[in-house]
């Protein structure tokens, strides 16, 4: 015998006209990043929310966080409810902020409209969607069973899209993802409704400069040519880094396909005389440039570490000090952030897994992240590895125009979420009584 759990995905599909409401509400509120808009209006508006149903509630505010100002203040909330028996505490991370309008879109991009069963908006499906279908399966699972083991956690957190350091990593260095305070993390990122997102690569991001001798344009021999330096260094990656990074491949199961490798983007390049502004029409002098800078963004595999991804590029640059007349560069690390894998056999990797195939009648699809989430400060600073991301939507539209979510995407995922708390919050009919 195992745990009825009929009435709980009747009792969800009931909700589907808050769910909508709820979803349109959190849309409305437009928490554009940057510069951090609206973070209280959103946290105020959940705090509401869940304290009606229950929850105790703390605003926490990320003092000195990056961009957090009176102007911008970096707000989040975290709800807690604890049930009627000492067990464990299942947590909902979700990010509140979105990222830019951008151009292309045909609907409201703050309106939440319905068409065809989704709904559209900046932030639909990265995340609020998936927010919303937290609130609505831990609202659900609370009245079905209300005296559950455990707690239950919500939190929605400012900055992911720009880091995550005035939300996650703020929280977790106050101890907010302790593993004796938590003990499960869901991360409801758009990563669709049958598969679980293990973890993300790594990212190292890094700015290079070459430096030269200023002269006049005329007599380029006279000076030292900072681009051509640069010239010379991105050769050296086209000619060794490219092929070897494209060679190296990932057990991790990171989509789409062409991230199981380790990838490179060289983000900008400036050299020479600034850009002029956009009022001057005038002519460019004629300069010998003494600098040159690029910026690259590697991302890495689970199989190599920093210091080798690092260690890699500077002993480009070295080759090219010994072999290449003049060549002098500099390199600055901009940030870093390490792989995150959590293990299959993981407690909440194994509950969601049984959820999907119960309530969806599928095996999951195991995948991770070629671009890097909130899970990294839950794994490095917070130290729990128990944490995966699961949640509605299509990856592919996150930041795009017209982003939307499905309405009955997101109430397949609350019911994997309510039944995956019934898993971990309720005594299993084969434990001892
Ligand atoms: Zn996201």
């Amino acid at each position: 015998m195992s745990i009825d759990t009929d009435r709980l995905m009747t009792r969800i599909e009931s909700m589907r006209d808050d769910l909508v409401q709820l979803t349109q509400d959190l849309i409305r509120i437009p928490t554009l990043n940057p510069p951090g808009e609206n973070y209280r209006e959103i946290c105020d508006y959940l705090d509401k929310r869940l304290t009606r149903h229950g929850f105790d509630t703390q605003l926490v505010r990320a003092h000195g966080a990056p961009g957090d100002s009176d102007k911008y203040p970096r707000w989040n909330i975290v709800a807690h409810k604890s049930g009627h028996h000492p067990g464990e505490c299942v947590h909902f991370n979700s990010h509140t902020d979105v990222v830019e309008v951008g151009l292309g879109w045909t609907f409201d991009p703050f309106g939440g409209e319905i068409k065809d069963g989704n709904i559209y908006g900046r932030g639909a499906c990265d995340m609020k969607g998936g927010l919303a279908a937290s609130i609505i399966a831990a609202e659900a699972f609370i009245a079905e069973f209300p005296d559950f083991h455990g707690s239950i956690e919500i939190s929605g957190t400012a900055d992911e899209e720009s880091g995550g350091y005035g939300g996650v990593a703020y929280l977790a260095e106050k101890g907010f993802f302790a593993p004796e305070r938590v003990q499960h993390v869901i991360i409801p990122e758009p990563l669709h409704k049958d598969r679980i997102c293990l973890g993300h690569r790594g990212g190292w991001w890094a700015e290079i400069e070459t430096f030269g001798e200023i002269a006049h344009g005329s007599m380029p021999f006279l000076g030292d040519c900072a681009v051509r330096h640069m010239g010379a260094v991105i050769d050296k990656f086209e000619s060794d880094l490219y092929p070897a990074m494209a060679a190296r491949r990932t057990d991790m199961p990171v989509v789409p396909e062409g991230a199981r490798s380790s990838t490179m983007n060289i983000n900008s390049i400036h050299g020479g005389q600034a850009e002029q502004a956009d009022d001057f029409d005038g002519l460019p002098a004629h300069c010998v440039p003494d600098s040159c800078r690029i910026v690259i963004d590697r991302r890495y595999l689970d199989e190599e570490s920093h210091a080798e991804v690092e260690g890699e590029v500077r002993s480009l640059l070295d080759d090219l000090s010994t072999n290449r007349e003049n060549f002098r560069y500099d390199m600055r690390e901009l940030n870093h952030v390490a792989p995150s894998m959590t293990d299959r056999g993981a407690p909440v990797v194994t509950t969601v897994d049984r959820a999907i195939q119960d309530v969806l009648g599928k095996t999951p699809d195991y995948v991770a992240s070629p671009g890097t989430y909130d899970q990294k400060h839950i794994d490095r600073i917070g130290k729990l590895s128990n944490c995966i991301a699961y949640g509605p939507g299509i990856l592919e539209m996150a930041h795009k125009p017209d982003e939307y979510i499905g309405i009955d995407d997101m109430i397949d995922s609350a019911k994997v979420m309510a039944h995956s708390l019934t898993q971990l919050l309720l005594p299993q009919p084969n434990d001892p009584a």
